[in-house]
């Protein structure tokens, strides 16, 4: 699904280098999670997969589905299945929570080739899961993500992956500013998405969100490199010992 190949990425306005070469391997319908230090390139990844600017890619490929991701514009990546739920939502005011998801998902289905949804069929599609997320109607109707709690614009990240249906969802650190109940929420939205052609990678700090969404790899970033991977029981190791011993041992 995801292949990313010596990834190499510094800042554009700076001579500072942040990610060191990344390699990794996202087979369809698998769930892998990160894990790593703060300011280790975590979320650098994640937007440089998504295409936000200020960032130089000096070397490396990341392909979505055999296609290179890294020359496209941010949305034909959507377009093409990727999505990122932002460690730090944006709020957009003047902009109907609604309104947005309805032209966002409208977007894709053109670009994909596919009809529009007539207000009814959206209407429908959205209470259904937003509901599930526990998102009101209220919520719909305001800005995107203005005013809202933290907890509340990550439910809503996690509704605009649900209604855009993404092949592979980037989420960075969704569960942190998330208290025991949503994030069970936002879990339970994740899981309900998994499927055979879908994957994940989960960017977290901390062991408990893997608790619920069960990833099948877990990778230790640090200093812009992957420096170990594992299965779900390396969350466990760092959960209990930190990263000083895994960081240790890499070098
Ligand atoms: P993580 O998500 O793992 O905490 P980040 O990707 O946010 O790490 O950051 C990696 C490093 O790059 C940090 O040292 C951070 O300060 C730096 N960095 C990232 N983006 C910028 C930027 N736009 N300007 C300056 N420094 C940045
Ligand atoms: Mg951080
Ligand atoms: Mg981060």
């Amino acid at each position: 699904m995801l292949e990313i190949k010596n990834l190499h990425v510094k800042l554009e306005e700076e001579d500072k280098v942040i990610l060191k070469g990344v390699d990794l391997s996202i087979a369809p319908g698998t769930v892998h999670a990160i894990m790593g230090p703060n300011g280790s390139g975590k979320s650098t990844l994640s937007y440089v997969l998504s295409g936000k600017g200020g960032y130089v890619v000096t070397d490396g490929s990341a392909t979505l589905e055999g296609v290179e991701l890294l020359e496209m514009e941010p949305e034909a990546r959507a377009a093409a299945g990727l999505f990122l739920a932002f460690q730090y939502p944006v709020e957009i005011p003047g902009v109907g929570n609604m309104t947005f998801l309805r032209t966002a998902v409208n977007a894709q289905r053109k670009a994909r080739g596919e009809e529009e949804l007539s207000a009814g069929a959206f209407l429908k599609v959205i209470r259904e899961k937003a509901k599930a997320l526990q998102i009101d109607a209220e919520m719909l109707k305001r800005p995107v993500n203005v005013g809202f709690s933290g907890g509340e614009k990550k439910r809503n990240e996690i509704l605009q992956m649900a209604m855009l249906e993404p092949k592979m969802c980037i989420l960075d650190e969704t569960d942190s500013g998330l208290d025991v109940d949503a994030m069970k929420l936002v879990s339970e939205g994740v899981n309900a998405l998994r499927g055979a052609g879908r994957s994940f990678l989960v960017i977290t700090h901390y062991q408990r969100l893997l608790d619920h969404i069960k990833p099948d790899f877990v990778h230790i970033m640090a200093d812009g490199r992957i420096i170990k991977t594992g299965g779900p029981e390396l969350a466990l190791e760092v959960e209990e010992n930190g990263y000083a011993d895994i960081v240790a041992e890499a070098v």
